[in-house]
């Protein structure tokens, strides 16, 4: 598996898409770049700040020890 960039934000954010290509390396991809033209496609990364950002749902861990 490709080492995942340092994204910044975009890696909290909903709207990130990880594209890997041929060689080896990761892209972060924002998906809102298909309906807003203000974001462009492959931001430059590490987004510190971005009007856009909305917080990725939060996947279940597991489950505690009892
Ligand atoms: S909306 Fe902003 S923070 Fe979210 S993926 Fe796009 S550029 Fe990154």
């Amino acid at each position: 598996m490709p080492a995942k960039p340092d994204s910044g934000l975009c890696d909290q954010c909903r709207h990130q898409r990880l594209v890997p290509n041929t060689r080896g390396s990761v892209f972060s991809l924002c998906e809102r770049s298909r309906t807003d033209p203000r974001f462009p496609r492959y931001p430059p990364i590490p987004v510190l700040s971005c009007p856009g950002f909305e917080p990725a749902a939060q996947v279940p861990g597991p489950e505690p020890r009892r």
